[in-house]
């Protein structure tokens, strides 16, 4: 049996593992520590939940170990970069508890706080700084941290960089770090955006790819529909309004689709609230917040924005497009049928689609039962705005037929919609007002807090609160409090060359 003492880790990490209750490695640990102990780039293909903080932490912690050094001032050895501020305190957290025996020095760096005590941390250096870009290039920028004697990057879920637009500070921060040094690259999905940006900062990495465990495929009823894309939202409406969904995440492939689905909902007087990586922090955590107390019992998301959140309790989780990756099916549908819970998980797959369904049964290894039990539904007209978005959306007469056709024909003529259209103006309806405010209070659970440190004796990181989040590095928690609220939480400001947000994204929920 592998170990983790096989593995190559030494007395005072393999303590603080067993301190974790950690016993045996996973398997991104098993095939990547020893590869990063030998000092090896890595390219990374996985998800939160495998394990993947360890995987790059406790050989970083090793190499440092093996090579003491007195880190400068307003320098660190390892600088890890994150997405978000909840990921970075996670990985602040997960380097705290890996490295408490070898006496490793942290920060955390992240935007939306006052920068005051992350500077304050940075004086006397690290070793070890996780942040998110934006804020660090504000430090960088103020000479209150000095990149230049990096000894290894860590790039975390390179894919979120890029869909929250911060690719740009991403390279102009890599372009500050010595060309000699480790990179250790990790990203849950590998679109050709994500390959270029591997390419250009690793060197002859070891490539290491998790498939998602299928158990979940198992336990949560799955079923499909074959449907004209054209139809799908008029049998999600149907759907939610019939099926006793009690609480749904509804998964769509884009943003703009995200978006666009939940002014749709509304229109047939379902609440919903939308999440992707275009929305600011609060919006996040206030969709969240709300979606949990049921007050919009459905929730509308992305892949990657809907990454790393756990909720509880729920119903149904309903793949509005099937993702071009398989796994992608397996991960959403892990949404549901928790702790012991029955869950339900349906599928529209239109006739584009259907190649993509043959993918995900490949992979569960199983056929996905086709429902066509479907009473004839009331086709809700959306006006012409809603044929605006999605591939595809012509008129309902002369769409697309294919095999698709085999349910959901009920009232198919536009003009005779039976739907209940509210609020059918279109507009766009701001029902939140000031979401920078941020009086939301983070309910985002995350797995590694498991582990005791965040908020712990020691009252490390706390993401929540009136903006508050107090982005305690060591020897500086609690001591300033936030006044952030006007800024968007991850990320810096006057230093982005991120692209303007588009003003929709932009829309409170
Ligand atoms: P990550 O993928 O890094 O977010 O880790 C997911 C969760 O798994 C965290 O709560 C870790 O504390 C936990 N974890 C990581 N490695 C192990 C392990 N070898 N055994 C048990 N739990 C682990």
């Amino acid at each position: 049996m592998i170990t983790f003492e096989s593995l190559g880790l030494t007395a005072p990490v393999l303590e603080a593992l067993n301190a974790e209750g950690y016993t045996t490695p996973t398997p991104i640990q098993e095939k990547a520590v020893p590869h990063v102990l030998a000092g090896r780039d890595l390219f990374g293909c996985a998800q939160t939940g495998t394990g993947k903080t360890a995987a790059f932490a406790l050989p970083l912690i090793e190499r440092m170990l093996a090579n003491p050094q007195q880190p400068g001032p307003r320098r660190c050895r390892v600088l890890v970069l994150a997405p978000t501020r909840e990921l970075a305190g996670q990985i602040y957290d997960s380097f705290k508890a890996y490295g408490r025996n070898a006496k490793i020095k942290c920060a955390v760096i992240y935007g939306g706080v006052n920068q005051r005590p992350q500077g304050t941390a940075m004086m006397r250096g690290v070793d070890v700084l996780v942040a998110t870009p934006g804020r660090l290039l504000d430090l960088v920028n103020q000479r209150l941290v000095d990149l230049r004697t990096v000894e290894y990057l860590v790039l975390d879920e390179a894919d979120r960089m890029l869909d929250m637009g911060f690719i740009h500070d991403v390279r102009r921060i890599v372009a500050m770090l010595p060309k000699e040094r480790q990179t250790l690259f990790f990203s849950a999905t590998l679109p050709a955006e994500v390959r270029e940006l591997a390419n250009s900062m690793l060197r002859d990495p070891l490539e290491v790819k998790t498939t998602p465990q299928a158990t979940s495929a198992e336990t949560v009823a799955q079923s499909v529909f074959l449907i004209p894309q054209k139809q799908k939202r008029s049998l999600l409406v149907h759907l939610l309004k019939t099926e006793g969904m009690s609480r749904v995440i509804v998964f769509t492939r884009t943003k703009h689709g995200a978006d666009k689905l939940q002014r749709d909902l509304e229109k047939s007087g379902i609440t919903a609230a939308a999440i992707h990586g275009n929305k600011s922090q609060n919006q996040r955590e206030r969709a969240l917040a709300a979606f949990k107390s049921q007050r919009p019992p459905v929730l509308i998301a992305t892949d990657i924005a809907a990454r790393g959140i756990d909720v509880d309790g729920v119903s149904h989780v309903v793949n509005y497009e099937l993702s071009h990756e398989p796994e992608t099916y397996v991960h959403r549908i892990g949404r549901t049928g928790r702790a012991g819970m029955t869950g339900m998980a349906v599928s529209f797959c239109d006739h584009e689609e259907r190649p993509r369904l043959k993918a995900i049964e490949r992979l569960i290894r199983k056929s996905i039962p086709v429902r066509n039990d479907l009473p004839e539904f009331p086709t809700v007209d959306f006006g012409p705005e809603a044929n605006s978005a999605g591939r595809g959306e012509g008129s309902m007469g002369g769409g697309r037929r294919g095999n698709s056709g085999r349910q959901g024909q009920g009232n198919r003529s536009r003009g005779g919609s039976r739907g209940t259209v509210i609020g059918g103006e279109g507009g766009e309806r701001s029902r939140g007002g000031d979401d920078r405010r941020g009086n939301s209070r983070s309910t985002i659970r995350h797995k590694h807090t498991r582990g005791g440190h965040t908020g712990g004796p020691q009252g490390q990181r706390q993401s929540s609160g009136q903006d508050g989040s107090s982005a305690q590095s060591q020897g500086s928690q609690g001591g300033d409090s936030s006044q952030g609220g006007g800024q968007p939480s991850f990320g810096g400001t006057a230093t982005s060359a991120r692209p303007p947000k588009r003003k929709t994204h932009r829309r409170a929920l």
